[in-house]
């Protein structure tokens, strides 16, 4: 095997690595996360507790009305049962009663308005505790293929490491420490291929010899313009 194809192997081999490992740094972020879940469950403890102190304002408002219901059947009471009989009294005692109803439609009134409300509440908390019921299950179910996902990637890593080690043993250092430096400098790709007498590093062109010099692969090659090293299949 010619330096240059060793080289590319090791460049493919190394490529490979940073994109395992920038993908296991993506997932590892990801388990355990619950931001989503956390405000999910909070919004709904808002509409619960919403949800509780109007059904408070409802059973209030209830006591209310029926309250004055009691008040008047207890004058109306006084008013039939002939216990009052001076005119002017029974007048006024009429006028309460009328009062009093009064006050009963306005509470009445109250109380639907509170129970509508009631009603929106229960619905609210009915649609969050379905949602993060549902968001609960996803999010269980992602956190396992998370799991899995880490355990593949860090599967391959290890054996694109032996991998790497054993390339690195077949290759001298003076030819590593070149690969090494312009893959520094060239953000990863330390190695082009030559097809068709055009350098896929940099798209360049290049002269009949150094062509050459790259198709007998003994002495490493590079590119008269990007500075790669050369690699022909
Ligand atoms: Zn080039």
């Amino acid at each position: 095997m010619s330096k240059a194809k060793q080289l590319y192997e090791l460049q493919e081999t190394d490529l490979d690595i940073a994109h395992k490992a920038e993908t296991l740094a993506h997932v590892k972020e990801q388990i355990g996360k619950d931001d989503e879940l956390v405000s999910a469950r909070a919004a709904l403890d808002t509409a619960h507790k919403h949800l509780l102190d109007l059904e408070h304002q409802q059973r209030t408002a209830e006591w209310g009305v029926n309250e004055l219901a009691t008040k008047i059947t207890t004058e109306e009471k006084k008013l039939y049962e002939g216990s009052v009989k001076n005119p002017r009294e029974l007048m006024s005692l009429q006028q309460e009663i009328d009062l009093i109803k009064g006050q009963r439609g306005e509470r009445e009134e109250q109380l639907l308005t509170v129970m509508m409300e009631v009603d929106a509440a229960q619905r609210d908390v009915t649609l969050k505790r379905d949602g993060l019921a549902v968001m609960e299950k996803e999010w269980a179910k992602n956190q396992k293929r998370l799991s899995r996902e880490q355990t593949e990637l860090e599967a391959d890593l290890a054996t694109l490491a032996q991998r790497r080690d054993l390339l690195l043993k077949q290759i001298d250092s003076a030819s590593i420490n070149i690969y090494e430096e312009l893959r520094r400098v060239k953000q990863g790709l330390a190695v082009a291929k030559l097809v068709q007498g055009r350098c896929q590093g940099c798209r360049i062109s290049l002269p009949v010899s150094a062509q050459q010099k790259a198709r007998m692969g003994q002495k490493l090659a590079t590119c008269s313009n990007c500075g790669r090293i050369l690699y022909m299949d």
